[in-house]
């Protein structure tokens, strides 16, 4: 991969009716795009802005699109580097990459930066199997670092996602660091049902289709599963040449998507 993260940041389209589900921590997030709207509301009183905050769920639940549509709803740069691009890379390289971004973060606040899989930079002392161990405290200090030496009302905020929590290091949940935390769960059968509504909405589906009968049919899935389930289900339609995709069509695209999770836990095992 030639760039971590792309120079300048990301504009990106994204906001929170893209985001389904997901109530408790919407209205968490909510606050912290306000403190980027509007900083001197904050430190007026003589408050802190938190400097980050760390999303915790299981793989495809949508940390990311959250992360993503905080940067949509408040209108400020997203840049965002996963923490398992760091596997591998030369002596002081990582150091380096962390520097070069919040460099770019500082020129361009208020903005998102968003860290996704931190864990892979930042467990605890002696605990990584990836990347060689010094390497990896390199950057991870100087992440650390980093944090330390902005203040609250730089407008820079920092999200990291994880669906390790327990093996990070103690020194990133400090206050003045990752001092937020916000848990973000599969969804449960009404938050499906307004998954599947924003995934069904680019497609042609017939008038009987039953969406809380879908929801009922999926449990366990995270929002990515269910991504997956619409968009199989309308290219298993369009092979039998239908006008539009129906229940049964997303029958069978749920028993595929069913089949891979089956076979990628497996594999886990
Ligand atoms: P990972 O830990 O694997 O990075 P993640 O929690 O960051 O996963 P996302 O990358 O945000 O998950 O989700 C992947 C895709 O799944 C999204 O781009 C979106 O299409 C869909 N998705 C996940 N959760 C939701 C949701 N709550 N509402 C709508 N779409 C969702």
């Amino acid at each position: 991969k030639a760039t971590l993260f792309e120079k300048g940041g990301t504009k990106v389209n994204i906001t929170f009716t893209d985001v389904a589900g997901l109530d408790e921590a919407k209205v968490e997030v909510m606050e912290i795009v306000d403190f980027l709207k509007n900083p001197k509301k904050y430190t007026a009183l003589g408050g802190k802005i938190p400097k980050g905050a760390l999303l915790i769920g299981p793989p495809g639940t949508g940390k990311t699109l959250l992360a993503k549509a905080m940067a949509g709803e408040a209108q400020v740069p997203f840049f965002s580097l996963s923490g398992s691009d760091f596997v591998e890379m030369f002596v002081g390289v990582g150091a380096s990459r962390v520097r070069d971004l919040f460099k770019q973060a500082r020129e361009k606040a208020p903005c998102i930066i968003f860290i996704d899989e931190i864990d892979a930079i930042g467990r605890a002392r002696g605990k990584n199997m990836m990347m060689s161990n010094d390497e990896r405290e390199n950057t991870l200090n100087q992440l650390l670092v980093e944090m330390d030496g902005f203040g609250g009302d730089t407008g820079i905020i920092i999200l990291a996602a994880t669906n390790r929590p327990d093996v990070l290091d103690s020194a990133l949940l400090r206050p003045g660091r990752f001092d937020r935390q916000i848990t973000i769960d599969k969804p449960d059968v009404k938050g499906r049902e307004a998954i599947f509504k924003v995934h069904l909405l680019p497609i042609k589906v017939s008038e009987t289709l039953d969406v809380l009968k879908l929801a009922e049919q999926t449990p366990g899935f995270a929002g990515a599963d269910i991504a997956n389930v619409c968009n199989e289900a309308a290219l298993i339609a369009a092979r039998k040449d239908k006008q539009s995709v129906e229940m049964i069509d997303f029958q069978d695209a749920i028993d595929r998507v069913i089949g891979g999770l089956e076979k990628k836990n497996k594999i886990i095992a």
